[in-house]
């Protein structure tokens, strides 16, 4: 007999899945504020929906009415981690209180909530126990992932820039043991770690630059990563290059835009106001590049 560790099996899977439940109501927090946008500024437009329960989860994307070709366009993409609840609600109040008055200058499109399943769970796994981010590839199988995918190659629009919404927070602790567990894998050192602050991850080197202006901006909002390290990455005061995963929103976002990013907010000492203006920040400062900027 072996106790050699190895990853979840279906069933183990299935049983992780039955194990958790329902928190919230995606319909109440996303969906209803998505359809109170004032559809003169906004189109809301459905590209799919999660096939555990095509009615409860409907996948909405929303662009910028009118749309302008001659105007840089931005991707904006939030909930890949349902968890991560800032993300999404600073996505909803940029469409609520911010989006409008950049009509005729920038177009968005925006993707508040790509995996509703885990908002309601309050959890970063969807109902097969993946990580979306972690499947934004060819040969990725998470269906908010591929849903996605297909979505954003269906506007044919090169973005100048994408912006992935995301948190670190202390939770992850325990979400990376389970991590370790669904791979068959062990504890390793670094995984209890978790920078206290704001920190931005870049696809590429050359996404730095714009980088420095959004940790400016953000750091009058919140406090940023002061580590010297990040997920094992150096860290340029608060911005790691992360180019040699390729699996993650961002990876897919940057085959489609000039600049892309992730934002990771730490929500655990911040009042959750504070958190969004932080997400909101960034997302200025990328249009106020863009605007600057309007071609590479
Ligand atoms: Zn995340």
């Amino acid at each position: 007999m072996t106790d050699a560790l190895k990853p979840w099996n279906t069933a183990e899977k299935e049983a992780w899945f039955a194990s958790q439940n329902i928190q919230r109501s995606y319909q109440a927090d996303v969906v209803d504020r998505l359809t109170a946008l004032p559809s003169d500024k906004f189109n809301l437009e459905p590209y799919g929906a999660l096939s555990h329960d095509p009615a409860r989860y409907p996948l909405y994307v929303v662009k910028s009415k009118p749309w302008n070709d001659a105007n840089p366009t931005i991707l904006i993409t939030g909930g890949v981690h349902g968890y991560e609840d800032t993300g999404i609600t600073g996505a909803l109040r940029f469409l609520e209180e911010d989006a409008a008055q950049y009509a005729d200058k920038v177009n968005f499109v925006v993707y508040p909530c790509i995996s509703p399943l885990g908002y309601e769970i309050n959890h970063r796994w969807n109902r097969k126990a993946e990580d979306p981010n972690r499947h934004f590839f060819a040969g990725g199988t998470a269906e908010e992932s591929l849903q996605l995918m297909s979505s954003v190659e269906s506007l044919k629009v090169h973005f100048r820039a994408a912006v992935d919404l995301h948190e670190t927070n202390q939770r992850d602790v325990g979400i990376t043991a389970e991590r370790r567990a669904r791979d068959g894998q062990k504890f390793e050192t670094g995984d209890d770690f978790i920078p206290e602050g704001f920190y931005l991850v870049v696809a590429s080197t050359s996404d730095v630059a714009l980088g420095h202006e959004v940790i400016d901006a953000v750091r009058k909002v919140t406090p940023i990563a002061a580590d010297a390290e990040i997920l094992g990455y150096k860290s340029d005061k608060g911005i790691i290059v992360i180019d040699d995963v390729k699996t993650l929103l961002q990876d897919f976002a940057r085959k489609h835009a000039d600049v892309s990013m992730t934002t990771e907010i730490y929500p655990d000492n911040t009042p959750k106001k504070e958190a969004e203006d932080a997400q909101i920040a960034t997302i200025r400062t990328v249009i106020a590049y863009a605007m600057k900027n309007p071609a590479p």
